[in-house]
């Protein structure tokens, strides 16, 4: 009877916004993510519950919100929980169903990858092939995973059904880059530079929460970009694009493997990323506090398996949290009361849009150095954004302006829908149990002094204290 249960891999990748893959109007070289799909359903927005590694990582494979995993930061002076053993993971309940489950690559879970056998992570040098794009341990660790999924791909004669992940961490070598590129500076001349994005230029920022206006003093990326001009954030995006590409390398690696052995085709692949990048959006780069869409909106595609959907893109509203009932439902297991997330089986089949109201991403902090607790409310044409911090608010129309140039939260004209919108703020906070408004906000004087901007930033960030 396992027989009949596909075989299902899935494929993350570390810091992609879904505007930078051609599926979703990029300039990305990524023909074998390309391939995935050309061949699959994918959904047009999805929202990450947290636009940072762990948290997210933490929430998707345990399938409840970041507030309920406890897993708020990526560790440091903010430790988090190891996941409670109460509640059921993905790997778990995949395992007690009777399938083979195995993990090679990035974790950063806090535990919430129990349930499968864990490969163990690693570094193989790969040496530079252009000195504009330096490669760091993500680049090695991405070498070093992809060669044991390759391994185990090449020998399983397994008989029980599998689910494997391969959890790949470029293009976030983009964040090594930065640190070399520190400050003014002259780039490595590469042969060619993409545009700069339409909301490069940041006129709103005195509207802005003061998280946001200080993401310089709290992200120490953000802090080695302060004083790039647009030249230097055009290499930025040419090196980004160059480490997504290396990923989609490794990705080809996986897929040319199984297309060997006769199971490309009957193997459920689903790909994904824990959380975007700001690609330049803002003069800014990497990840940090902001809930623009660069940041919480990843790609997501279902392709093989005889999966045929009647739309190739599916729209409306996705959370990463509906991945595990998802995959759930396609392996014929039982969905464990726990998860927040809802099936996306019908929209896969029938192509609408899941039946979902408004998606939620949290943020807590990063290092705990400084503390900015924020929740995003998005329907599909506004997002809304309180602050715990000054009981800031954020109001964006992204029908009208998908690049979050301007704040209106403060437009009369707009007032309505501000009430709308913090009534369903109010309503996820009551269902969710998410004890929101009783955290506290902590950033020190010195992380708010200089004049709003961040090519005004000074002196020494947070994290450096
Ligand atoms: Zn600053």
């Amino acid at each position: 009877m396992n027989h009949k249960r596909p075989d299902i891999l899935l494929i993350q990748v570390d810091q992609l916004h879904s505007r930078a893959l051609k599926a979703y109007g990029g300039i990305s070289d990524t023909p074998n993510i390309d391939s995935l799909f050309a061949r699959g359903v994918a959904f047009e927005s999805v929202t990450v519950q947290c636009p940072l590694c762990q948290p997210s990582r933490a929430s998707l494979w345990s399938g409840i919100y970041p507030h309920r995993t406890e897993v708020l930061s990526n560790g440091r002076k903010w430790p988090c929980p190891v996941f409670t053993e109460r509640l059921p993971t993905l790997g778990e309940v995949f395992t007690q169903g009777g399938y083979k489950t195995i993990h090679f690559g990035k974790r950063h879970d806090s535990g919430a990858l129990r349930g499968f056998e864990l490969v163990e992570e690693d570094e193989t040098f790969v040496p530079d092939e252009n000195p504009a794009w330096p490669y760091n341990f993500d680049t090695y660790n991405d070498q070093y995973a992809t060669d044991r999924a390759v391994e185990f791909f090449s020998s399983n004669a397994d008989d029980k059904p599998l689910l494997a992940v391969v959890d790949l961490i470029n293009p976030h070598n983009i964040c090594g880059w930065v640190g070399k590129n520190k400050g003014e500076h002259h780039d490595v001349p590469v042969d060619t530079l993409p545009p700069l994005p339409p909301n490069f230029t940041f006129g709103d920022i005195s509207n802005r929460s003061r998280s946001i206006q200080y993401i310089c003093c709290a992200h120490i990326r953000q802090a080695q970009a302060s004083l790039w001009n647009g030249e230097n954030f055009r290499h930025y995006l040419a090196a980004y694009n160059h480490y997504l590409h290396l990923v989609d390398r490794q990705i080809g690696r996986v897929l040319d493997t199984l297309k060997q052995r006769g199971k490309l085709d009957d193997t459920i692949i689903v790909f994904f990323s824990d959380h975007g990048d700001a690609l330049a959006a803002r003069a800014s780069v990497t990840k940090h506090t902001a809930m623009y869409q660069e940041l919480v909106e990843i790609p997501l595609v279902f392709c093989g398996g005889g999966i045929q959907g009647r739309k190739k893109m599916v729209g409306g509203l996705v959370q990463s949290l509906d991945l595990a009932p998802t995959l759930c439902e396609i392996a014929g297991l039982p969905i464990p009361a726990s998860f927040d997330g809802m099936s996306l089986i019908p929209s896969l089949e029938e192509g609408h849009a899941p039946k979902r109201e408004y998606a939620v991403s949290q943020w807590h902090t990063e290092w705990g150095y400084t503390v900015e607790p924020c929740r995003m409310i998005r329907t599909q044409k506004w997002k809304y954004l309180h602050y715990l911090e000054d009981d800031f608010e954020e109001l964006f129309d992204l029908e009208s302006d998908p690049y979050e140039m301007t704040n209106v939260a403060q437009d009369s004209e707009n007032a309505e829908v501000l009430v709308y919108h913090k009534g369903l703020f109010k309503r996820y906070l009551k269902e969710t149990g998410d004890p929101y408004l009783s955290l506290v906000a902590k950033a020190d004087k010195r992380w708010r002094e200089h004049e709003v901007g961040y090519d005004k930033h000074s002196g020494i960030t947070a994290p450096e204290a």
